[in-house]
Parts: C-alpha cells; sequence; structure tokens
C-alpha cells in the first residue's frame, strides 16, 4: 500500500455520523474507530470511580488505569473498558449528561488523541467525532462536516433510545443534545469547529443512501489515484 486513506468525519451530536462512517468503512473495507465511544468509556470509568474532574492528579492517575480496545463486528463498534464490553452502558444518558464535561479536560483529550492517532498510523481508516479533522487528522485526505436540523437530531436519538426501552423524554434529549454542542464548541481545548478544507454535508433531508454516496464520490478518487501509482 503506497499510502493509507484517512476520512474524518465530525460535526455536532447525533447527526447521523456513525451511520454514514460505519457505511463507508463498511463499502470501502476500511476499519471504524467511533473516537465517541472513547470518551463515553472514559466519562464510565470516571463515574464509577468517583474521580473528581475538579482534580487533575485525580484524573491523570484514573487515566492510566483506563485500557480501551475495539472489536469490530459487522462494523458495529463493541469498546471494552479494563477487558468490560460497555458498549451499550456507555450510550446510557447518564454518561451522555456528563461526557461533553469529561472530554473537556485536556489530559483526557491528549491521551485520546494519541491512541486515535496510532489507530490511523498505516491503515485506511474511517474515524467520526469532534476533532478528526482538525486536530487527530489535519492531513486526512477527505474531511467531512456533518449538520442537521436539531429537531431532525434529537427525534432521531430518541428513536433510537426509545427502541432500547429508555425512559427519558424527547426533551431532555432536546435539551442534552443542545448542552453537549454547546460545550463541545466553547471549550478551551480543540473545539468542535469545521476544518477550513472540510466539506459540508447537511443530512436534514437526506437518506442514508444518499449521504453514503455523497462520501464516496469524495473518498473514491484517493483509491483510484493509489491504485494508478
Ligand atoms: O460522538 P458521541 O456523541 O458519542 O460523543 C460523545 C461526546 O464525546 C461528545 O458530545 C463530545 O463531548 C465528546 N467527543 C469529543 N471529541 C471527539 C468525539 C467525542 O470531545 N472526537
Amino acid at each position: 500500500m503506497s499510502h493509507n486513506i484517512v476520512v474524518a468525519i465530525d460535526g455536532y451530536s447525533s447527526c447521523g455520523k456513525s451511520t454514514l462512517a460505519k457505511a463507508l468503512a463498511k463499502k470501502l473495507h476500511f476499519i471504524y474507530v467511533d473516537s465517541g465511544a472513547m470518551y463515553r468509556a472514559v466519562t464510565l470509568f470516571f463515574q464509577r470511580n468517583n474521580i473528581n474532574i475538579e482534580d487533575m492528579t485525580d484524573v491523570e492517575r484514573a487515566l492510566k488505569d483506563i485500557h480501551l480496545n475495539f472489536h469490530s463486528r459487522d462494523y458495529q463498534t463493541h469498546i471494552t473498558l479494563n477487558g468490560e464490553e460497555v458498549s451499550d452502558e456507555i450510550r446510557e444518558m447518564a454518561v451522555s449528561e456528563q461526557v461533553s464535561e469529561v472530554s473537556a479536560i485536556k489530559a483526557v483529550r491528549r491521551e485520546m488523541v494519541k491512541q486515535q492517532q496510532r489507530m490511523g498510523k498505516s491503515k485506511d481508516i474511517v474515524m467520526d467525532g469532534r476533532d478528526i479533522g482538525t486536530t487527530v487528522f489535519p492531513e486526512a485526505q477527505v474531511k467531512i462536516f456533518m449538520t442537521a436540523d436539531p429537531k431532525i437530531r434529537a427525534e432521531r436519538r430518541f428513536k433510537e433510545l426509545q427502541l432500547k426501552n429508555s425512559p427519558v423524554t424527547l426533551e431532555e434529549v432536546f435539551e442534552n443534545l443542545a448542552h453537549r454542542d454547546y460545550q463541545d464548541t466553547t471549550r478551551k481545548e480543540s473545539p468542535l469547529t469545521r476544518a477550513e478544507d472540510a466539506i459540508i454535508l447537511d443530512n436534514t433531508e437526506l437518506t442514508p443512501e444518499e449521504q453514503l454516496n455523497f462520501a464516496l464520490d469524495k473518498v473514491e478518487p484517493f483509491i483510484n489515484s493509489r491504485q494508478q501509482k
């Protein structure tokens, strides 16, 4: 392989980033990494171990005790925290409510970014998150910045949570998304922002298939040019 291809997908909460990233990775046989799952797993660890996020000594010590691993089955994210599968638990509201505060901590970001960069070093990869095109892989060949109407986003997320029998209301989901968007765009450490060279994809009125085709159009030239080398 002459050069690995990195696709960075960033955007607001519940914009369908992971749906698109998974479909794209599956189609192209790339590795898919859900960077949000990493911040969620760290948050879960902090909650379970009562880590005081104001105390950086506590935070640094806790980070050393966290070992995350991804197992991809059918392009679904399976993440383990110190060997325990936590993929479902990290999606619960208790984690969603605190994850943006945890992910704003410099030491947390430094550690996660290091691990993410290692994963994309020599492999073709699709990674979704908030700072992938700006901080993790500023050299990514393809950068997509996703957005969608906040009401539509909340409804989509609410439906997903209902399927899991979560007792949460649509208003709570809407509030949580607004809160995370605010925290993620205003934090000091690599805030969510569109990389200058990222292509905007507003999927308010697009089907998953249309989004996939849009992304494939952007990635295929890089695959073709590599094959010609
Ligand atoms: O992608 P997801 O919504 O699961 O991410 C959960 C949270 O993790 C986000 O709201 C954000 O606070 C944080 N995050 C981040 N940087 C990333 C991915 C996620 O700060 N690259």
